[in-house]
Order: C-alpha cells, then structure tokens, then sequence
C-alpha cells in the first residue's frame, strides 16, 4: 500500500507533537509551581520584615516614595498675571478667591488662556517648534 508511509509519518508526527506539548505543560505546571512557591516565600519574607520593622525597630522606613526622590509640588498659583494667591483649585478654575470672585467668565478665560501662552512660551522658547504649518488651505 502505497498510501501506509504518510499515514505513519502522520501518526510519529502526532505522537510526538502531543509528547511535546505533554512535556511543555508538565514543565509549565512545574515553573508555575516554583514561581508560586518562591513568590510566597518572597512575601512572607516581606511581611515579616514589615512587621518587625515596624514594630521594633526605626530602622526600615515605609512611608518612602517607590523611587525615592522627592515628591513633585505642585503649582497652586492663580492663573492672572503676578498674582500670587494660592488658587482653590479645579473647582474654581485654579483661581483665588479674591479673583475667582471679581473677574467675570470671560476675564478668566483669558487669564488661562494667557498663563497657557506663557507655560508653553517657556517650554519651547529657542526651539521655534510652535505654529506647525498646514499644507491645507
Ligand atoms: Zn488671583
């Protein structure tokens, strides 16, 4: 029978691909296993020194940031020119009190848009990158 070869090569080739794929779960099952095993360990490990540094000695501190550099402050000044109130914030469209009461919507809008000009004027002065060209008329 002429046909019998490629059947049989057929048949090798499945069993050694489900041999294959047998042996790639067992080795998957036995990393995951072993990562489970050393996460575990890890965080009990982690805990403990937790616990104990926080209980009996000054030495581990927690409340640090994650990379350890200062925090980044952030700009609280109210949008109008030279004035150095602490703004109040999203709510008020980060102006003071003092402004967010006496400048009208429109005069607010312009102090933003006018402190933006100014934040990006100094972000990209000397570069000469504003006003991209449009090719469209
Ligand atoms: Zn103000």
């Amino acid at each position: 029978m002429p046909r019998g070869r490629p059947r049989k090569e057929n048949a090798v080739l499945q069993r050694f691909t489900s041999l294959a794929s047998g042996f790639a779960a067992q080795i998957e099952r036995e990393v995951r296993a072993q990562i489970a095993r050393a996460v575990q360990s890890e965080i009990a490990e982690m805990s403990r020194r937790l616990f104990q540094g926080g209980k009996t000695s000054g030495a581990v501190k927690v409340e640090r940031t994650a990379t350890g550099r200062p925090r980044r402050k952030l700009v609280m000044e109210c949008p109008v020119a030279g004035c150095k109130n602490q703004s109040r914030g999203p709510r008020f469209s980060f102006f003071c009190q003092e402004h967010g009461e006496s400048l009208s919507a429109a005069d607010k809008k312009a102090a933003l848009e006018a402190r933006k000009a100014r934040l990006s004027g100094a972000k990209t002065s000397g570069k000469g990158r504003r006003g991209r060209k449009r090719k469209s008329a």
